[in-house]
């Protein structure tokens, strides 16, 4: 049994693709950060073909999507349709000559947070990764719990906004960067008052979810109450977690926690409300340690444990 050395960790997003030469304790030797879109698999392969300059043992690839493991297609990715039913992975597999293991991309960041992150102490803990999306994964008993765990796609609002997954009223409709930035345009848009009106001039499409985070510090009513609605919805969907697994850890990642302080305090406070007192209470509400490197670091070590031991 060959003890792999150095692999390659990829996490491709709905806005970035990150792919890192990886050394088996979790080092990142060097990495490469692209914009997702309809390029995204060549550039996946120009990433790779630029980080193989030593010898690598295996690919991980993380990414958003319904992922079809015995036929390795991408069944269905709403945020990056341009990957779906591609038959990429055998392609890099191929060209490569080395093993490729592919994951959901929030399923590897849980597995990230769980080698090296927030994650590292807790045998049983929820991830939710608040980008673009929302994506989740579940460690169980120290180990990637084996299911779909979309658990972005869980019901806060009956009849709510609509989704691009066909459901109504999804967390990630809410409490995802692109829902939070969604919301502060349309209510810039009618009329609300906020200084970002004045700061962007109308151009309300370059506002992002840091910008708002920003705003919120300076005091910003709008900006502030768009991130304390997003960590109320958060603190809903975290309530139902809480009474399905009992974890010991509910860890939140991804692009939006920098306002983890304004979010963290609402959705506690709200998933303390809703959830069953004796699990709650026993359930830990963190950010993620990893940063952007949580996915890409999981999909890494899904690829060094590959044919090692049996998963
Ligand atoms: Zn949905």
């Amino acid at each position: 049994m060959l003890k792999k050395q150095f692999v390659i960790g990829v996490d491709i997003g709905g806005t970035n693709i990150r792919v890192a030469l990886v050394d088996e304790k979790g080092n990142i030797i060097r990495k490469i950060k692209e914009s997702s879109g309809e390029d995204t698999v060549e550039k996946l392969i120009n990433s790779i073909d630029t980080l193989s300059e030593v010898k690598i043992d295996a690919i991980g690839i993380g990414l958003a999507g319904v992922i079809d493991k015995e036929e390795r297609v991408v069944k269905k990715s709403p945020n990056l349709p341009a990957i779906e039913n591609k038959r990429f992975i055998k392609d890099i597999e191929e060209r490569f000559s080395v093993p490729v293991v592919v994951e959901n991309d929030a399923n590897a960041a849980a597995l990230g947070e769980k080698w090296l992150g927030a994650g590292r102490e807790s045998e049983n803990f929820v991830m939710l990764t608040l980008g673009t999306g929302i994506g989740g994964g579940v460690i169980y008993r120290g180990d990637l719990l084996n299911v779909a765990a979309e658990l972005g796609h869980i019901t806060v609002e009956a009849e709510g906004l609509s989704c691009p997954c066909g459901n109504n009223g999804c967390l990630e409709s809410y409490a995802s960067a692109r829902a939070l930035v969604s919301y502060v345009v349309e209510a810039l848009e009618k009329g609300k008052e906020s200084i970002m009106r004045e700061a962007y001039q109308g151009n309300f499409y370059r506002i992002t979810s840091e910008d708002i985070y920003r705003y919120a510090l300076e005091g910003d009513s709008l900006a502030r109450d768009s991130l304390r609605r997003a960590g109320k919805y958060l603190g809903i969907g975290i309530a139902t977690l809480v009474n399905i697994f009992s974890p010991e850890a509910v860890i939140v990642g991804g692009g939006l926690i920098g306002a983890w302080d304004i979010l963290a305090k609402e959705a506690k406070k709200e998933a303390e409300r809703r959830a069953f007192p004796q699990l709650i209470e026993k359930t830990h509400i963190l950010p993620a340690t990893l940063g952007e490197d949580a996915g890409l670091l999981g999909a890494a070590y899904l690829a060094l444990k590959f044919n090692e031991t049996e998963i």
